[in-house]
């Protein structure tokens, strides 16, 4: 199973959650919401057991503004991993006072990975689309860009689609009606699964990486394949986005 968007370090116990995705064999994103974290959360997972987890150096939306000083650490950090999140734009109410400060974050970590290349981002865009879509359209060298837990309009969709993006999907999404609706506008060669948690929650209860199977479940549902036939699918987008080796299984995570 494959978790490409985790908090693993907000977990109270994240020693834990990356002993069972080792047992479990989940290759996970293990995303980070500050670019201070990243040291200590990849430090979480140096173990030679834990080489299926990957570190990704972040910059949350959400923190963007009271942390805007860590941009340095940033730069610092960027050599350091192949993969970036959660970065992106929020546009929720609640956050328009930083709304300015996360645009310049954002804009300053896209060049950034313009800059250095090959780089693979976990992006974050609740009611920010078209301002996130905007943003890698004029950084076309961005690297591969993911839309986390996409839940903008169709249009932006379509733009995102035409754009290069990739898609993330989670348990929330494919438990709405609006979330099947734009997985099924997707392209299948372009979607993986995830988690998000421990934020994310479904019923009530936190979210875990090994809670993709849900996700692979419903995939199916919607693709009109077998679990197999899904798991197959999710697979072999894992090793194009991440150049893994195709001819072994499971496949390296480079
Ligand atoms: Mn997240």
């Amino acid at each position: 199973m494959i978790d490409f968007h985790c908090h693993i370090d907000l977990y109270p116990k994240p020693n834990e959650v990356v002993r069972e995705c080792v047992k479990r064999g989940i290759y996970t994103l293990s995303v980070t919401t500050t670019p201070s974290a990243w040291q200590k959360t990849s430090d979480l997972a140096t173990d030679v057991d834990a080489k299926r987890v990957r570190t990704a150096l972040g910059f949350h939306p959400a923190i963007a503004s009271e942390r805007k000083s860590e941009i340095t650490l940033f730069d610092n950090y960027i050599s350091h991993t192949k993969y970036v999140g959660e970065i992106g734009l929020d546009g929720s109410k609640e956050l328009a006072g930083t709304y300015n400060d996360q645009i310049d974050v954002f804009e300053h970590v896209l060049a950034k990975c313009q800059a250095v290349g090959g780089k693979i981002l976990s992006i974050h865009s609740k009611h920010a689309a078209r301002d996130v879509l905007q943003r890698i359209e004029s950084h076309p060298h961005v690297g591969t860009p993911i839309l986390h837990w996409y839940s903008g309009g169709y249009r932006d969709l379509e733009k995102a689609i035409a754009l290069g993006c990739w898609f993330s999907i989670g348990p929330t999404m494919i438990y709405s009606d609006k979330g099947r609706l734009l997985i099924s506008r997707m392209p299948k060669d372009r979607i993986l699964t995830e988690s998000d948690g421990p934020f994310a929650k479904l019923k009530g209860a936190t979210l875990y990486p090994w809670d993709v199977e849900i996700v692979v479940r419903k995939l199916a549902e919607i693709w009109c394949l077998t679990e197999e036939q899904t798991q197959k699918q999710l697979w072999s987008n894992f090793r194009t986005l991440t150049h893994s080796k195709l001819e072994s299984h499971p496949p390296l995570f480079s």
